[in-house]
């Protein structure tokens, strides 16, 4: 009996298999179109991967699909080949990658183009003289200006570019001036013209120079390293470089970590390429994100500026990929589908045959080390560009000096200092709420979360002590519930050095930016103005502040404790710290004024700071790829983390258990298998946490591996009680 072809569907459950199906009537299904099937009871959105000529099942046991909801592939041979590739590498189930590849909308079956709704200008509206409009209506002008410049915007795009604008045009459309209509969205967001002149960027310097000729000479797929300090000019670097592939009407991506994509730095890519660039980020709605997705795909858009999930955004015309501070951590997803943004941009691009670029001022060693072997280009700036000179580092030991409230006395002087100069201070902490312990000053007990293995933070401001693991909270307990003593803060977290600070500089304005003095919407942006505008004389941040950011004033930066990450039980310990340091340290003396970093630290003599001191980020990078690979750590290795969570430490190392049996009877060598050990941090959120590592110097194996142990581990008794995965070259060991 003939029938027809099957369609291989990848469906978003958590099963690393394809499900097979019969078309729901006659005619061809391409793969890359969605497709509703019937799963268990439900119906399911699938994506057709490929098409079979014949099925595992009996073919009269196999269910129609029951309708195919694209006309033409939502996703090219080359999208589903990125797809399958990140499902075999990431060891993670087909149809949940196809999820993460796709904008909420599309996963949920909506149309690809969906109606929009815009506004134009009227013939009258087009005529209509502004000046003379501004004078009496100045908002109404500003609109009517972007629509005379656009022809027509959408409401998602007005939203964006003028907040507020909804009552004005009811306003303008009164007047017959604009109108309002619905139409598909494949002319929105078109490659169009921002409504800035194009501005002209300053003249390259020799090293930015021979970058760009390093980088345009090879053709087809090549792997790129910037490695430039802060301030060296790698993003106008990067400007000339997608500046060409505009030119050659073709399409660049790049991505950046999620506090990179700074409103600085997209009007920068506006004004600087003329054009309007798309996002993709996480504070964009669903039907922008589509809008987006729809722009790239189509080809309409040349630049698509995102966070690290953009690397799986359809380019119809692929040019160039661009990394952005390609250390981050933030490039590597940490829950469900744990990916690389930035190996999978070398991978991706390696596929369609067109150049990546990676860049950063604290390149990983994983990327150091490619260079080394000549797999990356690597180029380097090694100056800051313009008139900017580096900042000049010193240390405070803190155990000759105080530090009662966070600030020792040197620290305090050269606040004072940088404020009679007129500089911008920046006091760097990264530990968020008041302090970080409360201590009963009786009996020494520590107040702790009841759901994990941590300690509870005290917020004095809402008097409430938090757990930063799970977000448990509850009041603070002025006295010891065991012995009645009462209970005082030990350390400091943010808001208690604002105390400080604005006790010892009254007349000074004083910004905290954290994530609890930005929670309400708007707050951010205010205080980054405030800062950027150097109307803050003083501010204080965490890591939400130590990238991206460009603070003209700003002169003096203080590191107020780096000491943990010095004693770091992660063999990337000091890199991140280095890394850290680095960039916070390179928001200073941007521009004219020289800067000052100023460290705080208990162990002065401990040999990371000189290191550090003596030979910038390249020596503490050298030194510890070569402790990395002494110890057999990656680069030099590769790793995998199989993790487990379960109500109760039993379950979950039994299940790490029988990972570690099935990897064993593959009787496959070279792969070195740690555990199960339980977390570091076993409880959290009422689970208990273990872990299990593999380890090869060939990464093949360490696959072959993975890849024959998963089907039965995913189908075992013991994974029923236990939430697990698989995290394939991890950042983080617990
Ligand atoms: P990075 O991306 O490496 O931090 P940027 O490209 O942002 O560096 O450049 C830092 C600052 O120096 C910016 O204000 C930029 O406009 C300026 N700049 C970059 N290149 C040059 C140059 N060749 N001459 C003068 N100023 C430059
Ligand atoms: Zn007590
Ligand atoms: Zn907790």
């Amino acid at each position: 009996m003939s029938h027809g072809q099957i369609l291989r569907v990848a469906i978003n459950v958590p099963l690393s298999r394809l499900f097979d199906y019969l078309a729901p009537s006659p005619g061809h299904v391409p793969p890359g179109c969605r497709v509703s099937v019937p799963f268990g009871r439900r119906t399911q959105i699938g994506m057709v991967m490929e098409i079979s000529g014949d099925s595992d099942l009996p073919i009269e046991k196999l269910k129609h699909a029951k309708a195919v909801l694209d006309e033409n592939p939502l996703l090219s041979e080359i999208d589903l080949w990125l797809i399958r590739f990140t499902s075999a590498y990431y060891h993670h189930p087909i149809g949940e990658v196809v999820a993460a590849a796709l904008p909420m909308l599309l996963r949920q079956g909506k149309a690809r183009d969906s109606l929009v709704r815009k506004v134009s200008v009227t013939p009258e509206g087009a005529r209509t003289d502004l000046n003379l409009l501004r004078k009496r209506a100045r908002r109404q002008a500003e609109l009517l200006a972007l629509l005379q410049d656009a022809e027509s915007l959408s409401f998602t795009e007005l939203d964006e570019t003028m907040p507020g604008w909804r009552p004005i045009r009811a306003s303008l459309i009164r007047k017959s001036l604009l109108e309002e209509f619905e139409t598909t969205d494949d002319e929105s967001r078109a490659d169009r013209l921002a409504n800035v002149e194009q501005e002209i960027g300053p003249t390259l310097n020799a090293d930015q120079k021979s970058a760009l000729k390093s980088i345009r000479g090879a053709a087809g797929f090549h792997s790129s390293v910037i490695d430039g300090v802060t301030g060296s000019g790698k993003t106008e670097v990067y400007l000339h470089l997608i500046q060409d592939e505009l030119k050659a009407g073709r399409q660049v991506l790049v991505v950046v970590p999620e506090i990179g994509l700074t409103p600085q730095l997209v009007s920068r890519f506006r004004r600087r390429l003329g054009l309007e660039p798309v996002l993709m980020h996480s504070g964009l709605t669903d039907l922008a994100r589509l809008a987006t997705w729809r722009a790239a795909e189509s080809g309409r858009a040349g630049l698509i500026l995102g966070t690290r999930s953009a690397i799986f955004i359809p380019l119809k015309n692929p040019g160039l990929i661009i990394i952005d501070e390609e250390h981050d951590g933030s490039l590597k997803q940490q829950e469900g589908l744990r990916y690389s943004a930035r190996d999978l941009a070398v991978v991706r691009a390696k596929k369609l045959g067109i150049p990546v670029v990676l860049g950063s001022a604290t390149p990983s060693l994983e990327t150091l080390q490619r260079c080394d072997d000549g797999a990356y280009n690597l180029v380097r700036l090694p100056t800051r560009a313009g008139k900017a000179v580096p900042p000049m580092m010193r240390l405070v030991d803190l155990a000759k000096h105080d530090a009662y409230d966070g600030l020792s006395q040197p620290v305090v002087d050269s606040i004072t200092k940088t404020i009679s100069h007129d500089g911008q201070i920046l006091i760097f902490l990264n530990r968020r709420g008041f302090a970080p312990t409360l201590i009963c000053s009786g009996c020494g007990n520590i107040a702790e979360c009841t759901r994990c293995d941590s300690r509870m933070t005290v917020h004095a401001a809402s008097n409430l002590l938090k757990c930063h693991h799970c977000g448990a909270q509850r009041r603070i307990d002025s006295d010891c519930a065991d012995c009645g003593s009462p209970c005082r803060p030990l350390g400091h977290g943010t808001e208690r050095l604002e105390d400080a600070l604005r006790s010892y500089f009254p007349n000074e304005v004083i910004t905290r930016i954290d994530s609890d003095s930005t929670r309400l919407k708007g707050t951010m942006s205010k205080a980054l103005t405030m800062a950027t505008s150097g109307e803050t004389r003083i501010l204080i941040g965490t890591q939400m502040l130590s990238k991206g950011h460009h603070f003209p004033k700003l002169t003096l930066v203080v590191v107020v404790n780096a000491d943990q990450g010095l004693f770091s039980t992660d063999f990337r310990g000091g890199e991140r710290l280095a890394q850290s340091l680095v960039q916070v340290g390179g928001r200073a003396g941007r521009e004219e004024r020289q800067g000052e970093v100023i460290i705080q630290t208990a162990f002065p003599d401990h040999p990371f700071w000189s290191e550090l001191f003596n030979g910038g980020y390249p020596k503490v990078a050298r030194s510890a790829l070569v402790e990395r690979e002494s110890a057999g750590w990656p680069p030099f290795s590769r790793l995998a983390l199989i993790r487990a969570a379960a109500t109760s430490r039993e379950d979950a190392h039994r299940f790490l258990t029988r990972a570690r049996k099935l990897a064993d009877a593959t009787g496959i060598d070279g792969v070195r298998i740690l555990g199960p050990v339980s977390a570091p941090m076993e409880r959290k959120a009422g689970r208990f946490r273990a872990q299990l590592l593999l380890q090869s110097r060939q990464r093949g194996v360490l696959h072959q591996v993975l890849t024959s142990l998963r089907p039965s581990l995913e189908s075992s008794t013991e994974a029923r009680r236990v939430r697990w995965s698989i995290d394939v070259d991890p950042i983080e060991l617990f």
